[in-house]
């Protein structure tokens, strides 16, 4: 069933219907899988239609490669609840390679991968998982007797897309922390005329996978990106700005120490060096392992893993953000009442920034 833009909205029940008993789910769960990714996508319900009819068709092909890497995009992507994106995902492609969780192995499993690349040039997407070693010629992660750097080049270079999921594809993440010793960069580098999205983040949301593949078919093209090249759906705001403790950072209320009152009753944990305020992401919108929970609201700070070179350069994890001083990190704390200010300048006082606030107003004087 095809729904075109002049059909009534009345006919989408049954359309999603008859989509959803095509795919063996539930209309209620294909339905809350269409009305999530317009959600997410900040699409407006209308477009719900034009969602479920992208599920249907011939299925893409896909291939997905693992270098050095955790697995936990992988992980990720396997641990969702019912009906699992994993399922949808594997649903509407035709998965023909994943090192993981396929069946084949050795020149079997090679030959899958160069049976797509070979046959289906410029038609097919591939996740990449993890970094690629540059060093000594790309020794340090070889598969079927092929470097990473060669595999890397051969089946993104003829891609239609690439989705780099995960710190390291995108960045080189933690292979790439300093001294770097294998020579680590993301595929961006490694691949640089691809069509490359990236999503980083330890692990991969796979919400934020699945809906920049649901809007490549939707709309034929990738979602628009911002300079690293992150879909600014899911990475356009700061966690800093939509996080639930948001209200207590404002208030100069900080956990001071892992299980003191304050932790608690879930203060702000800035002072233990949540880099909320400097990364962008949508973790506590869409929370992970389908909305359960997220680093922040589990109680430990965020590490900043969706920003490039966070290891290097937002590190330590339980070290406060240096460029963070209270309320100067908010151009809107500048106007924020001077009674408020009298206020609260005890609480900065006890919880140690109150110095840091004084510097601020001594470097503007
Ligand atoms: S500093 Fe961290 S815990 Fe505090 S409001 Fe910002 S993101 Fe949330």
């Amino acid at each position: 069933m095809k729904f075109k833009s002049d059909d009534s909205l009345n006919d989408v029940p049954d359309l999603i219907e008859s989509i959803a008993r095509e795919k063996g789910l539930s209309r209620r769960d294909f339905m809350k899988f269409c009305t999530g990714m317009a959600a997410l996508l900040s699409l407006p319900a209308t477009f719900i239609p034009k969602i479920a009819e992208a599920m249907t068709g011939k299925k893409p092909y896909l291939v997905w490669l693992e270098f050095q890497d955790c697995a936990g995009d992988t992980e990720a992507l396997l641990r969702a609840t019912k009906p699992t994106v994993g399922d949808i995902i594997l649903d509407i492609f035709s998965v023909d390679y994943h090192e993981t969780i396929m069946a084949p192995a050795g020149d079997q499993a090679t030959k899958s991968l160069m049976d797509v690349v070979n046959n289906h040039k410029g038609e097919y997407f591939v996740v990449v998982e993890g970094a690629i070693p540059m060093a000594d010629d790309g020794v340090y992660c070889c598969i079927g007797g092929k470097s990473s750097v060669d595999i890397a080049r051969e089946v993104c270079g003829s891609a239609a897309a690439v989705l780099a999921v995960g710190t390291c594809s995108a960045y080189g993440g933690l292979p790439a922390a300093s001294p770097n010793p294998t020579g680590a960069v993301s595929v961006s580098e490694v691949v640089p005329g691809a069509t490359v999205i990236n999503l980083p983040g330890c692990p991969v949301n796979v919400e934020n996978l699945t809906a920049c593949i649901v809007h490549y078919l939707t709309f034929g093209r990738l979602p628009q990106v911002d300079k690293f090249k992150r879909p600014l759906f899911a990475y356009g705001k700061r966690i800093h700005d939509n996080c639930e403790r948001r209200g207590h950072f404002d208030a100069g209320q900080y956990v001071q120490k892992w299980g003191d009152e304050a932790h608690r009753q879930g203060w702000c944990l800035y002072e233990m060096g949540c880099k909320g305020p400097e990364t962008y992401h949508n973790c506590p919108t869409v929370k992970y392992n389908e909305g359960t929970s997220w680093p922040v609201q589990a109680g430990h700070g965020c590490i900043g893993c969706a920003e490039p070179n966070f290891w290097d350069s937002m590190g330590p994890i339980y070290k406060r953000l240096p460029n963070v001083p209270g309320f100067g990190v908010e151009k809107t704390a500048d106007k924020v009442g001077a009674g408020l200010a009298v206020a609260t300048a005890a609480g900065l006082a006890l919880h140690g920034i109150g110095k840091a606030v004084s510097s601020k107003k001594e470097d503007k004087e």
